[in-house]
């Protein structure tokens, strides 16, 4: 790790990290990017190490591919929009070298893995030669595919605390085509109970950044029936986002298709619990 750091330290944003290589070697080849070193982090131990405890929550380390978190049953049972959104990134192939971090650091507005890492409330543990530094994810995301990583620092592992048992979440992707593609619209949910609890929403593919919608946390809580309160975060959520035409589907589309898939998810997570 202090090698790592070290040569970050040195070459700055004239190196760059490979993990699985399914954003890097693309940009590479279509000279989006032209570095002087492409540094390989497989095979250093703290930076490959998926763990649980009750306590403590989920850490995963920068390294870890997706098949492993897709394949979990602490993450199926404990992390459902994560569980939900891995399962739904790309295909089995790329899930067997892709990572969650490198579809962090890519920083995608469509990417699939934000929007339930922000529901869940996840941090950033990044590291440099000055020391380890945890960035909450709601604070991650600066614009598109930028982040708010130093040029010497580098994600050492992604950490999530352990939601209440009370909670019920998930994420529901929409796309052209079953199979591989990116959202069209992408929305995780969380209910950290969900009669009366916190209602945490954010999407994809709807703005410059993934993004979090804090106005819907107190919905649950409002004297209204379940259908008035999903009615409610239907018209928060679209108030809030901003998203573009482009060469996937117009501003239009996305603006109606992100009401709907949210009001499909909240029935799905919140009815007859
Ligand atoms: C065919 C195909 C289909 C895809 N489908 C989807 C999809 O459905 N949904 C979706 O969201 N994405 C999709 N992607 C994009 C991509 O697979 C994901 O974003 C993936 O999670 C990237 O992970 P990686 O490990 O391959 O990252 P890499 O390509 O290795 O790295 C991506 C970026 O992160 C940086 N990085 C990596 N590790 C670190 C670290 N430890 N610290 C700091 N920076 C780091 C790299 O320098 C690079 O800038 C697809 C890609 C392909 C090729």
């Amino acid at each position: 790790m202090d090698e790592l750091t070290g040569m970050f330290a040195e070459y700055k944003e004239d190196a760059s990290i490979i993990a699985g290589g399914s954003d890097l070697l693309p940009d590479l080849r279509a000279r989006l990017i032209d570095p002087d070193y492409v540094i390989d982090a497989k095979g250093i131990d703290e930076m490959s190490e998926l763990s649980y405890d009750e306590e403590e929550g989920l850490t995963i380390g920068a390294t870890v591919p997706l098949k492993e978190l897709a394949e979990s049953d602490i993450v199926k049972e404990r992390f459902k929009p994560l569980w939900s959104s891995v399962n739904q990134l790309a295909d089995p192939v790329i899930r067997n070298r892709a990572t969650l971090t490198g579809n962090v650091c890519t920083s995608s507005p469509a990417g699939d893995s934000p929007p339930s890492l922000l529901v869940l409330d996840a941090e950033i543990n990044a590291v440099s030669q000055s020391g380890e530094r945890k960035i909450p994810i709601r604070d991650f995301f600066t614009g598109v595919k930028r982040n708010s990583l130093g040029a010497d620092e580098l994600v050492k592992s992604i950490h999530i605390p352990t939601p209440p048992d009370s909670a019920e979440g998930d994420y529901l992707k929409w796309t052209r085509t079953r199979g591989e593609d990116l959202s069209l619209v992408g929305v995780a949910a969380l209910a950290t109970d969900p009669k009366s609890g916190s209602l945490r929403i954010a999407l994809s593919s709807i703005a410059p950044t993934p993004m979090y919608v804090p106005e819907a946390e107190g919905i649950l809580k409002e004297e209204k029936t379940l259908n008035e309160k999903i009615g409610r975060a239907v018209q928060v959520v679209r108030e809030k986002i901003s998203p573009i035409t482009d060469v996937r589907c117009s501003e239009d589309y996305r603006f109606y298709m992100a009401g709907v898939l949210t009001k499909r998810l909240l029935e799905k997570i919140l009815e007859e619990k």
